[in-house]
């Protein structure tokens, strides 16, 4: 079997990693993980259960026996065999996520999952830490970054074209602010860019420039690179 390949993107929201990553994965026909998908999906199921976000020991015990399963194609995320794909994104589940993910055993149950799912397949894994905690030796790592007000803009169109009208701009960057301070500042895995991770920042490129800057990182960084990057 050939060596399975692990592409590491890290960086706040907005900055372009799910875009990226899932166009990413199809090329390379990798695998695509969105854990910030199973973080969003613990503060769902939290919510639902009545669980406070803050509850540490319950929301532990919720993120251990959640089944989490996560597809590419098409698109879509499963909690305990329900469909949770659109319940996830909303803007609540935004801020519950980055609360649940303040807590230690949350992150321990969720690294777990997230490493199982990586032992059969190459693939391209999106989040906060996943070049510094999950893959430490991932083959790849980038961390992607924009401008904040490029980030918000790309948020609220994300938003508006989900559900429209966009949200108004003020409260988008306001929720983006608060989430970033929370992710930046929190003890247990912080975001930063691990000292080995290269910076990508998007806030001029197009999402295809952004693409094939990556690609051709992919392929200096990967001794067989050209065999599985297809072009
Ligand atoms: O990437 P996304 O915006 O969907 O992530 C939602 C929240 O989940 C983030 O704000 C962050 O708090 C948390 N998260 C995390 N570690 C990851 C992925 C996401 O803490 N690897």
């Amino acid at each position: 079997m050939s060596k399975r390949i692990v592409i590491a993107i890290d960086g706040p929201g907005g900055a372009g990693k799910s875009t990226i990553a899932r166009r990413l994965a199809v090329r390379l026909g990798f695998l695509y993980i969105d854990t910030g998908a199973m973080y969003r999906a613990v503060a769902l199921w939290a919510e639902r259960q009545g669980v406070d976000w803050d509850d540490r020991l319950a929301v532990e015990q919720l993120a251990i026996a959640a089944e989490i399963g996560l597809s590419s194609n098409p698109l879509q995320v499963v909690l305990n065999g329900e469909d949770v794909t659109e319940a996830i994104r909303r803007p609540e589940i935004s801020q519950g996520a980055s609360k649940v993910s303040a807590i230690g055993g949350v992150r321990r149950a969720l690294v777990e999952k997230q490493r199982t799912m990586a032992e059969s397949a190459s693939v391209v894994m999106e989040g906060r830490d996943i070049g510094t905690v999950v893959f430490p030796n991932a083959d790849v790592k980038i961390f992607l970054d924009a401008a904040q007000d490029v980030r918000a803009e790309r948020r609220m169109k994300e938003l508006g074209e989900k559900a429209p009208p966009p949200p108004p701009r003020e409260r988008v960057i306001t929720e983006l602010q608060e989430r970033d301070e929370r992710d930046r500042t929190r003890a247990e895995s912080p975001l930063l860019q691990a000292p080995d991770a290269l910076l990508v920042d998007t806030t001029r490129l197009s999402i295809e420039e952004v693409e094939e800057a990556i690609l051709k990182i992919i392929r200096e960084k990967t001794a067989n690179g050209k065999e599985f990057v297809r072009s």
